[in-house]
């Protein structure tokens, strides 16, 4: 039996998470919980799961988890030490990391630095860190096994080939509720019209980062690291249907792909029960419910925000940290209708131009780095 610890086990990860853990009560167990400030649904999930540990990192919600949860054998903890104090516990044996944004970065190294696997869903820790987190996870000797759908792809279709045989991976988008609209049409959309994805059902950051493509850019950092690729060996392909997850191409030109139903169930229970498989208990694909699968090439100029993120992953040093820290408060003002879509770009545009660049940085370079860029986007908005 595997003990998980789900950092952000009330977001839409975290949720479906405990859903595979649900259906899988042999194999896996809840050993730790946390959320931000949740804590209803935190309360509910520990009452239900009754982990060892639970961990609100806003505090002024600790007392009333505390509370709630008195008269059961769970200790609660708040605030970012006792989270880090959580994942590095002797019995964790898994860190699933489904927080989102910059957050995720720290619990995560710390994690590694304990020798914990990690299932990694938060995607920035690699956009901001990569070289450092994925050189941290070789000396530990910690895999780092991608939740990401696209990532979960790549690794299961590179499972028993030589890395030198790789000739590029193509990462598939679905390109989002705008992928049909003009330049004129998308400047007056609003986050209502982005919250609603087309295939994928998620948390809100991620949803505005796939409508405007930004996810996409992350992601291809993302696979740079975790697949130790050059970027001229990464592609991105629209794929509407979202049910090819991407695919790889070899040295000889053949290509393999992986294909599922777009349930992220799915690679959250191949991430935790690698290097098995477990029966999954969830719908299956049918093919004549798609008789269509289609591919096209994204739109730089009606969704600049790939473009940016692959240069700034070209740059490389603190860069890409600079983009995630501007992205995030571009997402944030952007849901609360303080920016336009292409506002958001704006924002993103500007701060990558005036914070202090980086060519090489460690953990507390990409901590002021991150400080800065947030201080200057926010300046923008
Ligand atoms: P959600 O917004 O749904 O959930 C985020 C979770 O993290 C919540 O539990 C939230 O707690 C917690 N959290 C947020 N900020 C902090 C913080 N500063 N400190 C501690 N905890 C925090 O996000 P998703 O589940 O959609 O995404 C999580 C990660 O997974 C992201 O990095 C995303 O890119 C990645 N991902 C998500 C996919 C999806 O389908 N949703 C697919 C692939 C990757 P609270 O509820 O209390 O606010
Ligand atoms: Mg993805």
């Amino acid at each position: 039996m595997k003990r998980i610890a789900i950092l952000g086990s009330t977001g839409s990860i975290g949720r479906q998470t405990l859903e595979v853990i649900a259906n899988h009560p042999v194999d896996f167990a809840v050993e730790v919980l946390t959320a931000r400030s949740n804590y209803k649904l935190l309360i509910e999930q520990a009452a239900r799961f009754l982990p060892a540990t639970v961990v609100i990192t806003d505090h002024s919600h600790l007392e009333k988890v505390k509370t709630a949860l008195s008269g059961l054998p769970i200790t609660v903890g708040g605030g970012q030490e006792a989270l880090e104090q959580a994942v590095t516990g002797d019995r964790v044996d898994m860190v699933l990391a489904a927080m989102v944004g910059f957050a995720g970065l720290i619990p995560v190294i710390q994690a590694i630095k304990a020798g914990k696997q990690i299932a990694l869903a938060n995607k920035e820790t690699l956009v901001v860190a990569g070289e450092l987190v994925t050189r941290l996870a070789s000396e530990n000797k910690v895999d780092l096994l991608p939740v990401d759908s696209e990532h979960s792809a790549i690794f299961q279709c590179l499972m028993g080939e030589q890395h030198a045989e790789v000739d590029k991976i193509y990462i598939t988008a679905s390109g989002g509720p705008f992928r049909n609209l003009d330049i004129k049409a998308l400047e007056k959309v609003t986050f209502h019209d982005a919250l609603k994805h087309p295939t994928w059902n998620m948390g809100a950051k991620i949803t505005i980062d796939s409508a405007s493509l930004m996810n996409k850019g992350l992601e291809v950092i993302e696979a740079r690291w975790l697949f130790n690729l050059r970027h001229e060996q990464i592609d991105v392909i629209v794929h509407p249907q979202s049910i090819v997850h991407s695919l790889v191409q070899f040295c000889d030109g053949s290509l393999k792909a992986q294909l599922g139903l777009p349930d992220m169930r799915l690679p959250i229970l191949y991430a935790m029960s690698y290097p098995q498989r477990l029966n999954g208990l969830f719908p299956k694909f049918n093919f004549t419910d798609y008789p269509c699968l289609t591919f096209e090439a994204p739109d730089p100029v009606r969704f600049p925000n790939l473009a940016i993120a692959l240069e700034a992953m070209r740059i490389g040093g603190n860069m890409p940290c600079i983009m995630n820290a501007a992205n995030e408060i571009a997402v944030e003002a952007f849901l609360s209708d303080r920016l336009g879509f292409y506002g958001m770009t704006k924002i993103i545009e500007k701060t990558l131009q005036k914070a202090t660049f980086l060519p090489v940085a460690g953990l507390s370079e990409y901590i002021e780095s991150d400080r800065e860029a947030r201080s200057i986007a926010s300046s923008f908005v």
